[in-house]
């Protein structure tokens, strides 16, 4: 049913975008390893950062002289991606890699092990890779070089555990862009072929894709494959090419997930149908499954949005017509939790507030970090005062439908304290209480720490209730259920960080915490204006979590959350 077909590879030795963006990444590491200034290194990441996103392939865009006008690369860079694009390589990255061997670039996916403590365990104890280092923290050894503990080996020991569970796996935006550039090169290399899809864990919107699928649709068919499951490989993805009578179906299975299919399968059979890859048959007669609602309409379901599709009762929720309200990007009315340049955003307040209005928001509520996060230019009281000042400036100036709300992402003390003395906190429309410290404190001590900040009575949203940062580092040891639990009681919100490398609260969290009576937030976490796209990220895992617009906060409008506000702001007058 699926075409084999002969892809493009772009001339026989032409290497890829994603490859030379790869061996771009390699030579900023091994300058950084080598000592050199990280702005260097920092320069060969951003050009690399471009040309995984490229709207063409690199080889149309090198053949008409645009090279030049992609975002970062300057003479020197173009003059190295080019070489890497026909050799594979550079004499400059041939020089570096007989510096170091090509393992102790893997040590620096450790946190916390950059590139000058890297190059320190290679001189002083010749370790060259992460089985290496491995191994050195299981016999003690590490410790032996300056500034590394008995402590410091066992956290290396969690993070390399950490890292092999990871492999293979990467960030949904990244996975994502990868798709986008691959699709863009496909449109252009495959002027016959249609409707070319993101499908597998990136449509289903799983927060650490495993695999890279698109589906595309193609007029014509001409290798017929015996086995329907042979996939092509169009640089890193799979492709999966269907003539259009067959592409709902094509894209439902290449979708999954493995238990959804099983159990619409089952569904399908309890019905007197027949589901499988190659069709839907009843009563040996094959039913249309040009779409994926043909599919599910044939099976008497509706459609079910393919963030939902992991086999966890959505067809059930189905059969009942109970399936969660789909939330888009027009039920969000405002963007809480934004960073500016009062503390380490790297936009001005009015630039931020300009680009949420630009994005057609109602609402920008600010949240930089409070004093205690010095490390991130927290506000001391002082500044607060001053932002406060700019803020009711840029409203004053602002139409009736635009405001910006004055809040706080306040830290949370060891005794789950918030920042600020009482007086001034009071003076903000809303608190953020997150966690920025202390992340190895044990279960009870974490929980604790977390019910204090929650049930203190300026807080007014709880920020990434985990902590965790996706491939990096587990969130910290917290009873979620005593959280959530807590937030219900308190009318605390919960947030979902919708950075990509949190997407936290997770969203098998999600129906509990809607159980329990919880609002959620869909929040950037922006530290510029171009991450409130991060929302995107937001919706699609608030989709997965079957999260609904009226249970989100940033879906109320300016007045219903201004009354909002001002009514928690009551409460805490009122003691
Ligand atoms: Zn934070
Ligand atoms: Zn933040």
């Amino acid at each position: 049913m699926w075409l084999r077909i002969e892809l493009p590879t772009g001339g026989v030795f032409l290497k890829t975008a994603s490859e030379v963006a790869s061996l771009l990444i390699e030579i900023g590491q091994r300058l950084e390893l080598a000592g050199d200034s990280p702005f260097k290194a920092r320069a060969y990441y951003k050009a690399a950062e471009s040309l995984r996103t490229l709207p063409a392939s690199l080889e149309a865009i090198v053949s008409s002289g645009k090279l030049r006008d992609v975002p970062g690369v300057g003479e020197a860079i173009a003059e190295k991606i080019i070489k890497l694009q026909q050799t594979g390589t550079h004499p400059t990255l041939e020089h570096l890699r007989e510096q170091v061997p090509a393992g102790v670039l893997e040590i620096l996916r450790v946190p916390g092990l950059g590139p000058k403590k890297a190059a320190l365990l290679y001189e002083t104890l010749k370790i060259g890779s992460l089985d290496e280092l491995e191994a050195a923290c299981q016999t003690g050894r590490l410790r032996s070089c300056k500034g590394f503990s008995e402590r410091r080996e066992a956290k290396i020991l969690e993070a390399i555990a950490f890292l092999r569970g990871g492999a293979g796996k990467c960030l949904l935006s990244k996975a994502e862009a990868i798709l986008l550039a691959t699709r863009t090169a496909l449109e252009a290399s495959q002027p016959d072929w249609d409707k070319i899809l993101p499908a597998g864990s990136v449509r289903r919107a799983c927060e650490l894709p495993d695999d890279l699928r698109l589906v595309a649709q193609t007029a014509k068919p001409s290798a017929w494959e015996k086995t329907p499951w042979k996939i092509n490989k169009f640089q890193e993805a799979e492709v999966w090419a269907v003539p259009a009578e067959y592409y709902g179906l094509a894209l439902l299975f290449a979708t999954g997930s493995q238990s959804h299919l099983s159990q619409l399968a089952a569904h399908a059979a309890g019905r007197g149908l027949r589901l499988n890859e190659k069709g839907l048959w009843r009563e040996g007669k094959a039913l249309l499954c040009r779409t994926e609602e043909e599919i599910y309409a044939a099976m008497g379901l509706p459609f079910i949005t393919p963030e939902l599709r992991e086999g966890r009762g959505e067809i059930e929720l189905a059969m009942r017509s109970a399936l969660p309200k789909y939330i888009q990007t027009a039920d969000l009315r405002g963007v809480l939790h934004c960073h500016t340049t009062f503390s380490d955003g790297l936009q001005s307040l009015s630039d931020m507030a300009r680009a949420a209005q630009a994005a057609g928001y109602q609402y920008l509520g600010v949240a930089d970090h409070s004093q205690t996060a010095a490390y991130a230019g927290g506000m001391r009281e002082e500044k607060v005062l001053e932002q406060f000042q700019a803020a009711a400036r840029l409203n004053k100036a602002a139409k009736q439908n635009f405001r910006i709300f004055k809040g706080i992402e306040s830290d949370i003390g060891l005794d789950g304290s918030l920042d600020y003395p009482e007086p001034l906190l009071n003076e903000f429309d809303f608190i953020i209480a997150s966690i920025h410290s202390r992340f190895e404190l044990d279960k009870e001590a974490q929980t604790r720490r977390v019910l204090n900040a929650v049930s203190r009575p300026q807080t007014t949203i709880l920020g990434h209730p985990t902590g965790r940062l996706l491939l990096q580092r587990e969130g910290y040891a917290l009873d979620l259920e005593a959280v959530l639990q807590a937030c219900a009681r308190h009318g605390v919100v919960v947030e979902l960080n919708a950075n990509p490398q949190r997407l936290d609260l997770d969203w098998r969290w999600h129906k509990r915490a809607l159980e329990l009576g919880c609002l959620l937030s869909i929040n950037p976490d922006a530290h510029a204006a171009g991450e409130m796209a991060y929302m995107e990220y937001g919706l699609k895992i608030a989709r997965k979590g079957g999260v609904p617009p009226e249970r989100v906060l940033n879906c109320m409008s300016l007045q219903e959350i201004a009354q909002y506000f001002a009514q928690r702001k009551k409460l805490v007058a009122s003691g």
